[in-house]
């Protein structure tokens, strides 16, 4: 891999704290395509994350410290060095993820956008001043950064997820101790290179690799850690959720979602394909947005299947770096189990594979992109995130009880539906459980929107300018006497 980079000094195999590389590198970063391993990375624990807080602790004044458009300039140019290192940094995410290196690449640039985007916003935090309920006093409402804040990172999107937390928390003037996913630390650490070149002082941002669940135990209990930001599993969540307790910490939490994909009769079905194929195998299925169970009305039920299976049926698999490739590698072997369990219980139930349905001959983790037809609404892959490139189809016959079915979920992220009539767009959209809705497109993540989810996908919302507020305390000001 290093060969292969413009600039090998973007591959790093030591964490990132208070502005030195520490660590010994021995745990194995392997590429999921060849079973290679690339790098190693330094395995860490408790204690180097306890000096990353402490880091980041005696960094926060300083850098609260400096102005919004101080701030604001060193984001900026972390932003532009991302960018003039794009296919490098694209490189390196699917060495360790897998991904296409279209998707990798397009993953930088929104990463990217992300710091572009809140280096803006880090100049418009502004406070409130409030109509006095008494004559001799003027009340205010100042907004402040909320201190050292944790960050826990998955393998999905080893650069925007990361990008996603740190830039609103720098750009609000916190600072930051981030621990990626084992799977893919070198996005992380080839990130914090950058930080540096663009003069992210020392201890603002920290990047311990390294044993997850001291780690991340040591960012929910230290006291001086007062948010922590964590996307992954909903299990994990919980577990952070329930650390963080004793300290009474702001969490925001990007868990598991369940996304139900709804095609109308009325809908343009064709366009519904291409939004379920954006929807379902980007990433190899491996998002928490992902379409997890796709429900066509009678209408066009057997014209949708059709049209799905034959764009499936066509896509090409293989390493990521290869040209035309649309479909890499799953992360692991239990990703792989997991879609072979969702597909057997399916068929169990009477469901019919029209495309795929098994590893790939290419072996290791590649699975054939499937589609499953009448599937039932009770299957497991109904009522469980798969995270893999299967589309279970299941049949429908009106409104109140596609609602019915897409609601009875305790998980509420995406939904997706494809709709014409003005009527029925408005009541979807009201009416489904989940943080996000795509009406008439499979792709709704962008740095402007609000991103999060409701019931037990989390707490929260990362992008826009709600995403700075996150790392944000308002603190009230009554000034009498005057
Ligand atoms: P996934 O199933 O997508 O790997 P996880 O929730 O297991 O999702 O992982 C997301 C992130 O959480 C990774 O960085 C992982 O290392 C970390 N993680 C896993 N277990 C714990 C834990 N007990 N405490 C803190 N972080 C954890």
């Amino acid at each position: 891999l290093r060969d292969r980079l413009k600039d090998p000094s973007l591959l790093r195999e030591q964490s990132y704290i208070d502005g030195g590389w520490v660590g010994t590198p021995e745990f194995p970063v392997v590429n999921p395509a060849t079973g290679v391993a690339i790098a190693k990375v330094a395995q860490l624990g408790a204690a180097e994350a306890t000096r990353a807080v402490e880091a980041a602790s005696r960094a926060f004044p300083l850098w609260a410290r400096l102005t919004a458009k101080q701030r604001s300039n060193i984001l900026r140019k972390w932003f532009e060095l991302i960018i003039a290192n794009r296919e490098d940094l694209a490189l390196i995410l699917t060495s360790e993820q897998g991904k296409p290196l279209t998707e990798a690449l397009g993953e930088v640039d929104i990463g990217a956008a992300y710091i572009e985007f809140f280096a803006e916003e880090a100049r418009r935090v502004y406070g409130e001043t409030i109509p006095t309920q008494k004559p001799d006093a003027r009340l205010l409402a100042l907004k402040q950064p909320i201190g050292v804040c944790g960050a826990i990172t998955p393998w999905n999107f080893p650069n925007s997820m990361i990008t996603r937390k740190v830039s609103p928390a720098l750009a609000a003037g916190c600072t930051v101790v981030l621990k990626p996913a084992n799977e893919t630390p070198l996005s992380a650490l080839a990130l914090a290179v950058l930080a540096e070149r663009a003069g992210i002082p020392a201890g603002a941002l920290n990047i311990v690799t390294g044993d997850a669940p001291p780690i991340g135990k040591v960012l929910c209990e230290h006291p001086a850690v007062r948010f922590v930001g964590f996307t992954g599993s909903t299990e994990v969540g919980k577990i952070l959720y329930r650390q963080s307790a004793g300290t009474v910490k702001k969490l925001g939490l990007e868990l598991g979602g369940n996304a139900p994909f709804v095609v109308f009769d009325d809908a343009d079905v064709d366009a519904a394909v291409e939004g379920a194929i954006v929807s379902k195998y980007r990433n190899m299925g491996q998002t928490c947005v992902c379409a997890n169970r796709l429900y066509a009305q009678d209408g066009i039920y057997d014209a949708f299947v059709e049209k799905l299976a034959a764009k499936v049926s066509a896509m090409k698999i293989g390493e990521g770096t290869e040209a035309g490739v649309t479909q890499g590698p799953l992360i692991n072997a239990e990703a792989v189990e997991k879609v072979e369990r969702h597909i057997a219980d399916a068929v169990k139930g009477g469901a019919k594979i029209v495309t795929g349905g098994k590893r790939h001959a290419l072996g290791r983790t590649f699975f054939e992109p499937t589609v499953l037809r009448d599937v039932k609404a009770d299957a497991l892959v109904a009522h469980e995130e798969t995270f893999g490139p299967l589309a279970p189809v299941i049949r429908f016959k009106d409104e109140a009880d596609v609602i019915a079915m897409c609601n009875a979920s305790p998980f509420g992220l995406a939904s997706y539906f494809y709709a014409r009539d003005l009527g029925r767009v408005w009541r979807m959209a009201e009416a489904l459980e989940s943080g996000m809705v795509g009406v008439n497109t499979g792709l709704i993540t962008t740095e402007v929107a609000p991103f999060g989810g409701v019931k037990e996908s989390g707490l929260g919302r990362e992008g826009s300018h709600h995403g700075i507020e996150e790392y944000l305390e308002i603190k009230y000001v009554m000034m009498a006497g005057v």
